[in-house]
Formats: structure tokens, sequence, C-alpha cells
């Protein structure tokens, strides 16, 4: 038999083994592995780098021997946590007996396995008034390492220990996103709903408002949320980089305010849009309990692109697991962007790599790949208050990181961000430039 290039010794093998050493070994490091539970076998592998992942003593040289905490032989999920010590990047997790000989201080795969599954998103934690997982109950937040990707400096730390030829480099990209949950503010929205808005405006006595919007309809003005024009000259100007649009189509609801999928205005942006940049669905609030909206949301968009939908993001980031990813697989997304939180900027899975999820619940790796954000615009300004200054300070440090440990910066923006209504102005734009050219710049360097 082929001997591989990386042999580990585990007493068993479950599906979360496979999963992790799958992501760590092969995805990241670049290099084959297998295991075995056959002491003798793994000691005669000598051409292969050795790695103990079992707590039984071996008599070869290991090139690294790691603390197995049995965590990845459990199945399902309870309501315990499990042991987290310290802080920031010298946070552990599952830590290894005291005065132990292990090359990590903990289990390095269970701790990652924990972190990317969010495991602790599984559990009965309250929830906010859309039913989403807070950043503040969050392990991340208690240890303050939400603005560390974590994982992604254990891989490092991996690799630096094994000494590996030949891994990858790890890439910088940067991947601009952009949630169009409305088009446009006041144009095609429909007789009705553009009625209700003028009648609000007449009730507040916003006189200049209402000239405002006449101009606009008759077309004497742009729309305030229209702002593709401006975002499509920004693309041009680094065309290395490849921004996302995702797509609001659903039903009008209370948190659904898109023009009709119907309205042909509509329909020739969507096309225009798509034959520019890849576009992605942005499934409606209430497709979260009602599952064949979501069905019919993807394929009214499908309907109107040229190449098959496979991204996905949530409005609101509503996620719940594992309903939300389970449905979405369902109905033939294959990557989801909403792995992040609302309220906080950083890392919630603890990487800027991106993964296959690991269904808990199940107990298997789903075929749907995970690319966290880091950092939206509401998030900044509206949820932290940020200055535009302590801004573009938040997102050097993200960028940093991403620089250093590799993966994806991903950010999101909202076209209707854009309008001085929703608070845009002059410090604003500056700071939106800076990062997206500044980011630009880091993909090429990396
Ligand atoms: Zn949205």
């Amino acid at each position: 038999m082929m001997e591989s290039a990386l042999i580990l010794l585990n007493n068993s093998q479950t599906n979360r083994h496979h999963y992790i050493f799958q992501f760590v070994f092969e995805e990241n490091l670049g290099i084959p592995f297998e295991c075995t539970s056959s002491i003798s076998q793994f000691e005669e592998a000598n051409n292969s780098i050795k790695i103990n992942y079992s707590n039984h003593p071996c008599n070869t040289l290991c090139a690294l021997s790691i603390f197995n905490a049995e965590f990845l032989q459990q199945i399902g999920f309870n309501q315990s946590l499990p042991t987290i010590q310290g802080s920031g990047t010298e946070t552990t997790i599952f830590p290894s007996p005291k005065d132990s000989l292990f090359d990590f201080s903990f289990d390095v795969f269970s701790a990652i396995f924990f972190l990317l599954t969010r495991y602790e998103e599984y559990q009965d934690t309250p929830k906010d008034q859309h039913g989403r997982f807070q950043a503040k109950h969050s392990v991340a937040t208690k240890h303050q390492f939400l603005q560390f990707p974590l994982v992604d400096i254990w891989l490092d730390a991996i690799q630096q220990k094994l000494d590996l030829p030949n891994v990858p480099k790890r890439k910088f990209k940067f991947i601009p996103t952009f949630d169009l949950d409305q088009v446009w503010s006041y144009k095609h929205k429909g007789i009705s709903r553009l009625a209700v808005k003028l009648v609000r405006s007449l009730i507040r006595l916003e006189r200049r408002n209402i000239v405002d919007i006449i101009n606009i309809l008759i077309g004497k003005k742009q729309d305030p949320y229209f702002v593709f024009n401006y975002l499509f000259q920004l693309h041009n100007q680094h065309e290395h980089i490849h921004p996302i649009y995702f797509l609001a189509v659903g039903k009008w609801s209370n948190f659904d305010k898109n023009t009709p999928i119907k309205k042909h205005s509509f329909k020739l942006f969507i096309q225009d849009l798509s034959s520019r940049y890849k576009v992605g669905l942005h499934p409606s609030y209430s497709s979260n309990t009602k599952t064949h909206q979501l069905q019919k949301e993807y394929n009214d968009l499908k309907n109107l692109i040229s190449y098959p939908l496979k991204r996905s993001r949530q409005h609101f980031l509503k996620v719940s697991f594992p309903e939300t990813y389970s449905n979405l697989i369902q109905i033939g997304i294959e990557k989801e962007f909403s792995m992040g939180y609302a309220e906080a900027i950083g890392f919630r899975a603890s990487t800027a790599r991106h993964f296959l999820w690991y269904n808990l619940a199940l107990e298997q790796t789903e075929q749907l790949r995970i690319y966290p954000f880091q950092i939206m615009d509401v998030s900044l300004f509206n949820y932290l208050n940020r200055s535009s200054q302590q801004a573009l300070h938040d997102f050097e440090h993200i960028k940093k990181q991403i620089e250093t440990y590799g993966g994806n910066l991903i950010t999101i923006w909202h076209n209707s961000s854009f309008d001085e209504k929703e608070g845009w102005d002059k410090s604003k734009q500056t700071f939106f430039e800076t990062l997206y050219s500044e980011a630009a710049k880091s993909q090429i360097f990396s």
C-alpha cells in the first residue's frame, strides 16, 4: 500500500474526525492524510509525517503529539460547553492535562471543530428579537477573541510545528458584497406603496421631501438608493476584485420591501447586474418560516440569470442551526455568506477561510460551503456607532489579521446606506473608498 504523506494515530474514525482532518490537512495545509488505529501500522509508516492523536504513548518519533479530549467521538450536542481558558490569541479550548508532554496545551482538533461547527449556537441561548444568536453570548466575546481568526492562527501553528514543505501560500482575497434589500427607494415601487410613502411625508410636513420625490419620479433626480453607477465605476477601477450582489426578490412584508419581481424594470435591472457581476439570493425575512416562499424566490431569481444560482445570504442574517442551512441546501444553494454578526464585527466562526458546513444534528459533512464575513456597514455605523475614523481603525486590524493568516476579507454594504437620509456623508464615502482600495491593494500584494 502506498503511504500517505501524513498519518494520524487515532482510536476511532468518526465523521467528525474525517471532517476536521480534511479541513486542516487537505484543504488548508495541502497534504493528503490517512488515519489508523493500528499502532504497528503507525509505527511502520516511516515515510509519512506522524501525528499521534490517541493518548497512547508510541515507540516511534512523531512530528506532533496532540491531546485527545474525545470530543470528536461524541454524537449530537449537549448544553454544556468545553473548558475554555485564557483570552484573546492565548485562548485554549479542551486543555490538555497539567504537566503533560503534548505539543499543544489543548486539543486543537476538537477546538477547531467546536468553533467551525458553531456548536454553541445549537444551545438554548436567548436570541434577539429576530431570533438571532448574539455576539455577546459567544465564547469569542467572553474570551475576547472575536477580533482574531483563532482557527487560522492555530493552522499556522500546526504548519510551523510540522515544518511542512510545499504548503500552498496563504492568500488574501477581498470580496466586497452588497445586499440589495430595496433597489429603489421611490421608483418602481407600485402605486399603492408609493402612496403610503407620500402620505407619510405629507403627515410629517416634509415639504422638501415631496418635491424631491416628484423630481425622482419624473426622472429629474436620481433615486437615492440607485447608486449602481457609482459602484460600477468603483469596481471598474479595481478589475481584479469581483464583487457579489445579493438580491431580495421576496413578497412584500414588514421586513421585505423590494420592488415586486414581476416589474419589468426590476427584471431588466437584475439581468443587467447579473451580466456584469456574480449575484446571489437574499432570501426574504418571511422565507424563514415559509419554505415554499424560499423555493419561489430561488426560482424567480434563477430564471432571470444566465448561470446557475449557487450563492445566498440571509436577509437580517437570520440563521438558525441547522434549519436555515438545511433549507438552503434543499433549494440548490452551495455557497452561503451569512456567517457573521449584525451587532459586532470580527470572526464569528474564528476563521476568514471558507469551509464546508458540518451538520451536528445529522453528524455529517454537508455540501454547503460557508464564506464568513467580518465587516458590515450597519454594524459599524448603526449598532456600534463608530465614527469613520474608528471604523477605519477596526478595518485595519481585521485586514492585518487576514493578511497575516490568509483568507477572505468579506464586507457587506447595503445600497440604501449610500443615501444621505440614511446617514451617508463625505467622511463615510472616504472611509468606504479607502477600505475598497486598501483591500484591493492587499490582494495584489498577497
Ligand atoms: Zn437584507
